[in-house]
């Protein structure tokens, strides 16, 4: 996706440990249209997926999350990090946090999936994909069905795409990065 490739470009910043720094209009700062947009496309790239619901995970997916859910006209669930005093009847997944070096646990109410649910999951960043396969356990547990997963970026040097097409879901990158070697952020295709 052309635009936000070019503003990966542009502000994009190469952090130790192959990290991209997006947080001038991803992860920090938001940039209300572009999001727009990169939710008008996976819209068009999941039409036929017939998914029921978007799931993602705190903080960062939610807002390409909530704009997704809002073209495609489905409710939004995410999953939190920490579980709440106040939800019992939980979904649950441990998942390794790739920029925090911890685990953290993904919760999310039975309530909000259910086994006849098509999931749509989406976030910010694909890596290694702990945190989607964090998702296709909760989906598992409820016994719902995962649809499709979309990135805004992924890092394709770590491998989490191959990792979730060898399980048969249908993934979607708006910008692949290649490679972020010697501080240069080096993207598929261009
Ligand atoms: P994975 O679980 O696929 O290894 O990593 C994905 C998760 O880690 C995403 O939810 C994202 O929040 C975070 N993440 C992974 N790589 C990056 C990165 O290069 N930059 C930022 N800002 N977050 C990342």
């Amino acid at each position: 996706m052309k635009i936000l490739e070019d503003r990966i470009l542009k502000e994009g910043r190469c952090l130790e440990g192959g990290i991209l720094k997006v947080d001038g209009f991803i992860n920090h700062q938001i940039d209300p249209q572009l999001m727009q947009e990169i939710a008008r496309e996976f819209a068009r790239l999941f039409a036929e997926s017939g998914a029921t619901k978007v799931l993602t995970i705190e903080a960062s997916g939610i807002a390409p999350a909530i704009l997704t859910g809002l073209e495609m006209g489905i409710p939004v669930v995410f999953a939190k990090k920490q579980k709440p005093s106040t939800m019992d009847n939980m979904l649950t997944a441990d998942v390794h946090s790739f920029t925090k070096w911890q685990p953290y646990t993904l919760c999310v109410s039975r309530r909000y999936i259910q086994p006849e649910d098509r999931i749509l999951f989406i976030d910010d960043f694909l890596a290694y994909g702990n945190a989607a396969m964090g998702a296709i356990s909760i989906a598992k547990e409820a016994g719902a069905t995962i649809v499709g997963m979309g990135f805004l970026v992924e890092k394709e040097f770590q491998h989490g795409a191959e990792e979730l097409q060898k399980l048969g879901i249908h993934v979607e990158s708006l910008a692949i990065i290649e490679s972020l070697d010697n501080n240069e952020i080096k993207i598929k295709g261009r």
